[in-house]
């Protein structure tokens, strides 16, 4: 990053009463005007980071910075911070323009501003002509928006989000996060979600923290996640990712059960007799019955839409999947055969430590 950064975590850690590490030395940086989205597995310490930048968690241990300033001893009222929860938490016998204004005239807001404000803000999210509805009268997408109006009328440096999407059925949900994805782009504010759903960080997100008990594993775009995984966790979570078992031979190359393949240009490090893991797309390989390549047995081909999704295992037992397009199937061996894999041209395997 090359400005200063908003946010910023320094060494976080947080220790509940129990003992259990919550958090383990999280450093984070994000920069004005990012999305960025904390993903992985329940329990991996997601909701605890955003808690602890709200305020609503005093962090056990480090700093919190916002702008350059510490804010890790204010209370949560006092962070220029945000906070939209899963279920919204909007207040049903208020409408909405009252639901929008409520933490503005908590803060005394002169009226006329505040009118203002709520219509920026209902414009904003598309509510603008249900202004004066009861918020009970409302489908859980517009409640939604409700929340985020309530949220950014306040005009916060910093909004959480703590999987905002997640009470929607699938095809709103789909909807809501083009459209908080757009409303993050025109506002300019700094968004920090809270997800487990790995197709909506990825879709949404200019950088994803992926997380592993407590700790941050990779912080990355969504494309450097998919296509330069720096951890066997994060590759296993990310997509599809065959792992392959490989050592590096005394002249540098990958050697892999019935093949080897040169060392990618970006995998260094490595020396001679390491063992390795290769990590590879289902897109990056493609099968057939010519000798040379890993053998394989065809165990199931499966129906995928515009391409056939091949599962095989190879002899060390790893299984394997790769997507064939549906033009190719004529070739495919059957299930049950045996066959051979090999790397597309021009796919390049992520190694990874094994
Ligand atoms: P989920 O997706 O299930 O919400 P998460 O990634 O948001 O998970 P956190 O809620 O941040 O996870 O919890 C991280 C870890 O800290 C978990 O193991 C959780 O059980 C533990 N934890 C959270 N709050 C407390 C608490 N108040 N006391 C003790 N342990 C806690």
């Amino acid at each position: 990053m090359t400005n200063d950064p908003l946010l910023s975590l320094r060494k976080v850690s947080k220790i509940f009463g129990n003992g259990h590490y919550g958090l383990k030395d999280i450093d984070l940086d994000i920069a004005a005007g990012e999305f960025v989205s904390l993903l992985g597995p329940s329990g991996c310490g997601k909701t605890t980071t955003l808690r602890v930048v709200a305020g609503f968690e005093a962090a056990s241990a480090g700093q919190i910075l916002l702008g350059g300033a510490e804010i890790g001893h204010l209370p949560p009222n006092r962070r220029p911070v945000n906070t939209v929860f899963q279920d919204y938490a909007v207040f049903p016998h208020m409408d909405v323009a009252e639901n929008v204004a409520f933490g503005l005239s908590v803060r005394g807001t002169p009226r006329a501003e505040i009118r203002r404000k709520v219509g920026e803000a209902l414009d904003l999210v598309g509510l603008a002509d249900k202004a004066k509805r009861p918020v009970s009268a409302l489908s859980g997408g517009q409640r939604q928006r409700v929340a985020l109006a309530r949220a950014i009328v306040c005009e916060p440096q910093l909004l959480l989000l703590d999987e905002p999407l997640s009470a929607l059925d699938a095809s709103l949900r789909e909807q809501m996060q083009i459209e908080l994805k757009n409303l993050q782009s025109r506002l300019g504010t700094t968004f920090v979600m809270v997800t487990h759903d790995q197709t909506e960080a990825l879709s949404i997100s200019d950088r994803i923290a992926v997380m592993q008990g407590g700790v941050i594993e990779q912080i990355a775009s969504p494309a450097e996640l998919y296509d330069r995984p720096a951890t066997r966790f994060v590759a296993g979570f990310i997509g599809t990712m065959n792992l392959l078992p490989g050592k590096v031979s005394a002249d540098g190359r990958l050697e892999v059960p019935g093949s080897s393949l040169p060392m990618p240009a970006e995998a260094h490090g490595f020396g001679a007799g390491s063992a390795v893991v290769l990590g590879l797309r289902p897109e990056d390989l493609e099968i057939s019955t010519a000798s040379a390549g890993i053998p394989i047995r065809v165990e199931n081909v499966v129906f995928h839409g515009r391409s056939l999704r091949v599962i095989g295992r190879i002899a060390s037992g790893e299984e394997m999947i790769l997507d064939v397009p549906r033009s190719a199937a004529a070739e495919l061996p059957a299930e049950g055969a045996s066959a051979v894999l090999r790397l597309r041209t021009g796919a390049v395997p992520v190694v990874l430590p094994a």
